[in-house]
């Protein structure tokens, strides 16, 4: 057990106080409450490349990346420098502007099942809008979606979803009719077997699929061999449509997502964090047939104020520049393989049982036997354990996310000294849990 105090917050925890009194929980987003593992949330004051500080000064090395966003390295020189520029120009137009079209071009040309992309303001607003483009092209209302799966916060969703839902350990969400979600049926993730009964008990009204194809908002979870396939050609055969939510995996795993990675093209696609380089974006896209469903080419309602505004367009432009540049992938991937493998070779040379790990910038170590094929498999995780290392890590200068249920991520910003005191500081933590 780390016992230590080692780490002064008082500053934090003044600021966090008072947010409790201002905003439910004192956050904007659950997660961020520090609940699941116990102890203060910090307060951050600014972060840079592959570091945070909080308010008391203290600097952190970061593997949560703004939960991905920040994949460059935070605050990377050449995006700031562009969004000085844009700034200059305003805000929001509320109109077309050509950037669009160039951030758009960018991601059809990256992600393969996209031909045609809509930006919304989240990873929420893009789910949302796909799953009703789902229903609008299919003229069907039922849809499946896996345990510990995350796809935003919206009603439809919140049926074993994963992230802070997870988390937390919420039953689906007071404030969500049944209604909402009657229609969304579930099976376990890796599960070919229990999708098959699921069209076979409700042949051809099946709208789709949807899906992380590798989970992060359970923990870092890949698909089994065979698994994107088996989907791919199941909802083929009924005429419905399959989608992956690449929110969290898309720029991530390659540069055209998990569906570039494992060569499966599902129809549709939605996006976000990364495209945004830290400002709000969502998108989804995918078949131009499909696509032309969404208004004002074709009658499905969607819109937004502050949809495709030039600052958030800027960004995501620049952080997609930085990402085409050679290498970078397999930067990731290095760097992280070598984290990952080094914080389980820790955790087993101090007697923990553990397994995990990584595709390119995204990882995650359980504290369970293994192997972690779906949520349920994941929620065997030591929970306690993983509180106590995550406050240990804290401790040690090292940001991890304050919950088992959530992937970790590198950036191009960290380095190979970075990863060394990680492990150094890893080695520390585990010795003494
Ligand atoms: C983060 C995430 C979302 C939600 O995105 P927000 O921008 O937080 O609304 C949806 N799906 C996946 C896979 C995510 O990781």
């Amino acid at each position: 057990m780390v016992s230590t105090q080692s780490l002064k917050t008082t500053r934090s925890e003044e600021i966090f106080a008072a947010a409790q009194t201002l905003m439910p929980g004192g956050v904007n987003s659950p997660v961020r409450a520090f609940k699941s593992v116990g102890g203060q949330p910090i307060v951050f004051d600014r972060v840079k490349g592959a570091y945070i500080w909080d308010v008391d000064g203290n600097q952190y090395i970061d593997y949560v990346g703004t939960w991905g966003p920040a994949i460059c390295g935070h605050a990377h020189p050449e995006v700031i420098q562009a969004l000085a520029a844009a700034l200059e120009k305003g805000t929001s137009f509320g109109a077309p502007c050509e950037l669009e079209n160039v951030l758009a071009d960018m991601v059809i040309n990256a992600v393969p099942s996209i031909e045609m992309v809509r930006f919304v303001n989240s990873g929420t607003e893009a789910c949302m809008a796909v799953l009703r483009l789902m229903r609008a092209f299919t003229g069907r209302d039922k849809v499946v979606k896996f345990e510990g799966c995350y796809h935003g916060h919206a009603d439809m969703f919140l049926v074993k979803a994963g992230s802070g839902v997870a988390t937390l350990g919420l039953p689906d969400s007071p404030g969500v009719p049944k209604s909402a979600t009657s229609q969304t049926l579930t099976a376990p993730f890796n599960d070919l077997e229990a999708v098959k009964a699921l069209f076979a008990e409700n042949p051809q009204e099946i709208a789709g699929v949807i899906l992380e194809p590798t989970v992060g908002n359970a923990g870092f979870i890949p698909p089994d061999p065979g698994f994107l396939e088996g989907l791919r050609e199941i909802t083929q055969e009924d005429g419905a449509l399959l989608v992956f939510d690449e929110v969290m995996t898309g720029f991530r795993l390659a540069y055209g997502g998990a569906q570039e990675k494992f060569k499966v093209t599902p129809d549709l696609t939605t996006l976000g964090k990364i495209i945004g380089g830290g400002l709000p974006v969502g998108a989804y896209g995918g078949r131009r047939d499909i696509m032309e469903t969404v208004a004002p080419a074709g009658p499905m309602y969607q819109a937004g104020t502050l949809s495709g505004n030039p600052l958030a367009m800027t960004a995501g432009i620049k952080t997609l520049e930085l990402l085409q540049r050679p290498g970078t992938y397999d930067q990731l991937e290095k760097m992280t393989q070598k984290l990952i493998g080094g914080l389980l070779e820790a955790a087993r040379e101090n007697g923990h049982t553990v397994c995990g790990g990584n595709i390119s910038g995204m990882f995650g170590m359980f504290f369970a036997a293994g192997p972690v094929h779906n949520y349920e498999d994941a929620k065997k995780s030591d929970l306690n354990k993983f509180s106590r290392y995550h406050r240990g890590m804290l401790e040690q200068g090292v940001y991890l996310a304050p919950s088992q249920f959530e992937a970790g991520f590198t950036s191009l910003a960290h380095t190979e000294a970075d990863i060394e005191k990680t492990l150094a500081a890893a080695r520390t933590v585990l010795a003494d849990l």
